[in-house]
């Protein structure tokens, strides 16, 4: 056996066993929705940023477990139970390990990214925060990173700070320097904007915060996709992110937190499992992360979201960065090129999300008609009106790619598009 040695030292271990041919064929045949027809065409899938699809891995090992793995957890002294158990608690580990966490007990599951924020804002915002302390959030946040602390705001008289991009999105690091301050109790912005794409420097983001003696948080909902997280590295004190647009099951979410701080937080659901001890009395509650996780928890989807994980590990982070920078690029050069339309948001630092409008052409209308070829992007305002506001737009149509997409995507989607301009002119 010959072997071509040139080849064998550009891997990169941390890349993964694909990193020196990244074969979007073989991802494509792992995801059913890849085969999938719509209105006669083949499906053209860009809406990853919604959503993404999932492997049969996923599927399969979810099935599996309901199959033959299945029992509540925590509670059972017989096999099965104590199986289902060591599945959920090792999808536990699996998520710590995935972001660096220090220990597992720091990985709180929950419902969604939008129930993260909620918890943090309803236990350790009621817990911490009083009439005029301050949170900091930018511009370009979800709706979830907006209405949780406004819920809180109309209960203590907190303010919210905002801190501004500029007109291709990028986020501007003096002015939200400017805003922190002794009153900063708060730092939480978006690793990743779910409509622009543009990455924000999260390290010297949290650097700042915790020289103005705030907590940060980050919503890493779409960045943990595109980038991947180092929670230790970039000295997060929380971080959310959602399982299903990481290739996993909806119903699961994340909440990371440093344990100190989950230790210091009160309940925030009450209910089974989160007690150690109920009388009509006097409740005790155990440590985190059960305290924050009452009632019977999302156990497939924990399981679901492991092997999502594993699956991202098989192609390797990097290497789907990689690829999905070459699809950015391409169709950043190809929509360009269409008469009249125009990119909304073109930061510096930017991951495979492409917000447009076309004159003439309602963004609603856009998404109609190039569905009639199959094609599946998002128009509206993607959960961020206040970002729409900023750039004077009531919705825009999204193109948002993942692994699994290809070159040939982007040219479906912009002849489709050219079709759309032709209905309209
Ligand atoms: C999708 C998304 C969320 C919310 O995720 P859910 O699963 O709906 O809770 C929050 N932030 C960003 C940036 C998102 O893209």
């Amino acid at each position: 056996m010959t072997m071509n040695t040139a080849i064998n030292e550009n891997i990169d271990p941390k890349a993964g066993k694909r990193a020196n041919f990244y074969d979007v064929e073989a991802i494509r045949a792992d995801f059913p929705a890849m085969k999938v027809e719509v209105n006669g065409h083949p499906l053209t899938f860009l809406d990853s940023g919604a959503s993404a699809q999932k492997p049969v891995q996923v599927l399969e090992r979810m099935d599996q477990a309901y199959r033959e793995e299945y029992a509540n957890v925590h509670r059972g002294a017989y096999r099965l139970s104590e199986l289902a158990t060591e599945n959920y608690e090792n999808a536990r580990s699996s998520v710590a390990r995935f972001m660096n966490a220090a220990s597992a007990d720091e990985i709180i599951f929950t419902r969604n990214a939008t129930a993260a924020f909620n918890l943090v804002s309803s236990s350790w915002g009621r817990k911490n925060l009083r009439a005029g302390d301050e949170i900091v959030v930018s511009h370009m946040e979800h709706h979830a990173n907006i209405v949780p602390w406004q819920l809180l705001r109309d209960e203590t008289g907190i303010v919210i700070k905002v801190a501004p991009i500029d007109d291709d999105g990028n986020f501007l690091m003096d002015e939200f320097a400017a805003l922190l301050g002794a009153k900063t109790k708060l730092v939480s912005i978006t690793q990743t904007s779910n409509v622009l794409g543009t990455m924000t420097p999260i390290k010297e983001i949290a650097r700042l915060a915790h020289e103005a003696g705030a907590l940060v948080m980050f919503d890493g909902a779409q960045g943990i996709v595109h980038a991947g997280i180092d929670v230790q590295d970039v000295d997060a004190d929380f971080y959310v992110f959602t399982g299903h647009k990481l290739y996993g099951p909806t119903g699961i979410g994340v909440l990371y937190g440093k344990l100190d701080i989950l230790k210091n937080m009160p309940p925030y659901q009450g209910g089974g499992d989160m007690i150690e001890m109920v009388t009509f009395e006097k409740t005790t509650y155990r440590e985190p992360p059960a305290r924050f996780e009452a009632g019977t928890p999302p156990i497939i989807e924990a399981i679901g979201l492991a092997a999502a994980i594993d699956y991202v590990n098989s192609i390797g982070q990097e290497a789907i960065a990689g690829h999905e920078v070459e699809l950015l690029n391409h169709a950043t050069k190809a929509l360009g090129q269409i008469d009249g339309l125009t990119i909304i948001g073109q930061a510096r630092q930017k991951c495979a999300i492409v917000s447009f409008t076309i004159e003439g052409v309602h963004p609603h209308d856009i998404g109609t008609i190039i569905d009639a070829r199959g094609v599946a992007i998002r128009a509206g305002h993607h959960c961020a009106q206040p970002l729409m506001d900023r750039f004077g737009l009531a919705a825009t149509a999204r193109a948002s790619f993942g692994m699994y997409n290809k070159k040939e995507d982007v040219d479906v989607l912009v002849d489709a598009l050219l079709y759309a301009k032709e209905i309209f002119a």
